[in-house]
């Protein structure tokens, strides 16, 4: 990755394995694949240097698509993309590297997660084995997970004797999953939010909002904040052109200690997704 010294550029997070990631990146779950291109072009209009799809979102080829249309560089944008939960085992795992870097038309990721861990299936040993091999071949660039819990870190690390770059999990004021941030920051784990907005429903708190009017930012623009100063990687989603730019636009204000600590008194462990113990969606026995 390459980084330009503007001041409206995410600040780079050093990964585990020396790799380099934008703290803010974008998100396009539940974009159709006739729409990703627009929304991804628009994002890298505004700045936006880091993009994460999954292949089961279905929109792998348009989000190529508006990469390589960009005008930039492949090395200026950081590409992530997620393995489905049917695909987990080693064979199947290389198949669906395959599949989704075919589809993105791109030669390498640089980051590959496994999407959920499925633990019911026992594959993602393999899996993560499958990534390891695609590590040193130099077609992905750092491996990571998502939906791991401090247990399934744990094993995973034990077995492969490799702790992944990233883990991507749900998170947001009203899930502040501090067991699973004090484990990663224990073991080196960059931490990155899904739903970091909890898909819109924490936008209004009235802690949020309250914190917004003190601050004279919308309260996305304060959610995304308070990643930020958590140290969390974070990639919100939207479609809207004026809303896909003002949640880039998050790197001339801070908040408080006290603001801080307001949202984060927020968190009462609610999901807006699945549980990752039981999520099994796609396991094929
Ligand atoms: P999000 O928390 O980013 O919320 C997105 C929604 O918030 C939008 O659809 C819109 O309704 C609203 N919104 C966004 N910006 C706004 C603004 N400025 N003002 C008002 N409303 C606004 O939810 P998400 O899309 O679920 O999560 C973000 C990304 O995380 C996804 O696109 C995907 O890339 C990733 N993700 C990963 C997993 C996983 O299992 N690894 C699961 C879900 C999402």
């Amino acid at each position: 990755m390459t980084f330009s010294s503007e001041t409206n550029t995410a600040p780079p997070i050093v990964l585990s394995d020396g790799n380099v990631i934008p703290q803010l990146g974008f998100g396009v779950f539940q974009v159709p694949d006739d729409d990703v291109f627009a929304a991804v072009t628009t994002a890298l209009e505004v700045g936006y240097r880091s993009i994460d799809t999954a292949a089961i979102y279905g929109n792998e080829e348009g989000t190529g698509r508006a990469i390589r249309e960009s005008g930039l560089t492949r090395d200026e944008i950081y590409v992530t993309t997620k393995l489905w939960n049917s695909e987990q085992g080693y064979d199947s795992t290389l198949r669906a590297f395959d599949a989704s870097i075919a589809k993105l038309g791109l030669d390498y990721l640089d980051l590959y997660l496994i999407h959920w861990p499925v633990a019911a299936a026992d594959r993602f040993i393999d899996t993560f084995r499958a990534f390891q091999a695609l590590k040193s071949q130099g077609r992905i660039k750092s491996i990571g997970v998502s939906n791991f819990t401090v247990a399934h870190l744990q094993r995973l690390i034990a077995e492969t004797g490799e702790i992944p770059a990233v883990n991507q999990i749900e998170l947001h004021p009203r899930l502040a999953q501090r067991e699973l941030r004090e484990f990663h920051a224990a073991n080196g784990i960059a931490t990155e939010a899904w739903s970091p907005l909890g898909q819109g429903t924490v936008l209004d708190d009235s802690t949020i909002t309250a914190v917004a009017a003190a601050v004279g930012r919308t309260a996305a623009q304060v959610i995304i904040r308070w990643h930020l100063q958590l140290g969390n990687v974070v990639i919100p989603k939207s479609v809207t052109p004026s809303r896909i730019a003002e949640n880039f636009d998050v790197f001339d204000f801070e908040l408080t200690p006290e603001q801080m600590n307001a949202i984060s008194a927020l968190d009462s462990g609610s999901r807006v997704g699945p549980d990752p113990e039981s999520f099994t969606l796609g396991l094929i026995n």
